[in-house]
């Protein structure tokens, strides 16, 4: 698969310009218009706007009936400082596209360039843009939306760039390839008093310093196996930050994760009978809660097959790879299609994903859109 250099240039050059104006999750309604802007240019047979809060959906139809195929991207962009001196780096303070999402999104519109020259000759493909991933609100969100379920696919495709992995290599495997993830929230709640009387009042301290390392200690983390849990602890505050006051009140914010969806109702079970016995012990009350919820990503046999395909018929170096300790919402669609998401090499030594200096490769515009329109070509024709 080739593209031509103007498409490419303009793909690369669309990237760009969403690299300069990130908009956190949830928050995608510019980047949503500029892609949907974009998109109608390539004079699609549908193009839904509003999925699942900001999602943009571009439909090509082929001539004759068959199968759907999803193409799935991402729109949000992450709350961390850029630091960067490319004429293209972000121009919000404190928002950066620093996962990436900017370039699968020129991905898909490099795609839908060459669809709208060539339709597929049978079925459907829709390419996604799926707002809110960082969150893990996204998928669930589209999903959820009343018009997503005139478009539901056979089959869901996706891709993320990967730093650590030669340039333009690809990693794809069977099975779980992200963890299973979620925030919980703990709050204890006692009485407040003078900071000179605490005996008056009731301090979650003693009883938050026991729970975070006990938390920690239910998932020591370590190889990605069956047998794998991780509990990180990633916020806590007692009272308020005040000398005259004794706390009475506390939150402890961990993120549990597991390879799998089963292991992790066995480590809410665990964690959440830990917080309540502490809490009655110190005759504390307790509330829980979750947020970013992720399920874990399953590739099924089906859509590996169709992406290794794929890769090898463009000349694309592959391995099967390890299961990945991030999660990724994508993982969702597995729950309505057949679905598989691959990993593109974006260079060995190249900036982590999340960090303030990442930049997603354009090198890997090109090869990207070549895996998704050949695997289009080879399900649809
Ligand atoms: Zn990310
Ligand atoms: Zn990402």
């Amino acid at each position: 698969m080739e593209f031509d250099r103007q498409a490419l240039s303009q793909a690369i050059a669309f990237r760009r310009a969403l690299h300069q104006a990130p908009e956190l999750s949830g928050e995608e309604a510019r980047t949503a218009e500029t892609v949907a802007a974009r998109l109608h240019g390539f004079a699609p047979d549908q193009l839904l706007t509003g999925l699942g809060g900001h999602g943009v959906a571009c439909i090509f139809e082929g001539a004759e009936p068959g199968p759907s195929l999803l193409l799935r991207c991402e729109l949000d962009a992450l709350p961390i400082e850029e630091i960067s001196d490319a004429p293209h780096r972000s121009r919000i303070l404190g928002k950066g596209h620093l996962c990436g999402h900017d370039g699968h999104s020129a991905i898909l519109t490099l795609v839908a360039s060459a669809l709208s020259q060539r339709r597929p000759a049978r079925g459907r493909v829709i390419l996604l843009f799926q707002p809110a991933e960082e969150t893990g609100a996204g998928a669930a969100a589209v999903l959820a939306d009343p018009a997503f379920a005139a478009i539901r696919p056979d089959m869901a495709l996706s891709l993320h760039n990967l730093p650590g992995l030669p340039l333009g290599e690809a990693s794809l495997r069977e099975g779980p390839v992200n963890c299973a993830s979620r925030g919980l929230r703990i709050t204890l709640s006692g009485k407040t008093a003078h900071a000179s009387m605490p005996q008056d009042g009731l301090s979650p301290m003693a009883a938050m310093t026991r729970l975070m390392p006990a938390l920690a200690a239910l998932g020591p983390g370590g190889a990605l196996d069956e047998s794998f849990r991780l509990v990180t602890i990633t916020h806590a505050r007692l009272g308020e930050p005040a000398f005259g006051i004794a706390p009475g009140t506390g939150e402890i914010w961990a993120t549990l994760r597991t390879l799998r969806d089963e292991a992790m109702a066995a480590l809410i079970e665990e964690a959440e009978r830990l917080v309540i016995s502490e809490a009655d012990a110190a005759g504390l009350g307790h509330a829980l809660a979750y947020e970013d919820i992720f399920t874990h990503c399953e590739n099924h046999p089906a859509a590996v097959a169709l992406l290794r395909s794929a890769l090898d018929a463009e000349g694309i170096a592959h391995r099967p790879g390890e299961p990945m300790y991030p999660s990724e919402d994508f993982g969702r669609f597995a729950s309505v299609s057949r679905s598989a998401m691959f990993f593109l090499g974006a260079g060995l030594d190249h900036p982590r994903l999340h960090n303030p200096d990442y930049d997603f490769p354009d090198d890997l515009i090109a090869i990207g859109a070549r895996v998704f329109l050949r695997a289009v070509r080879e399900a649809l024709g």
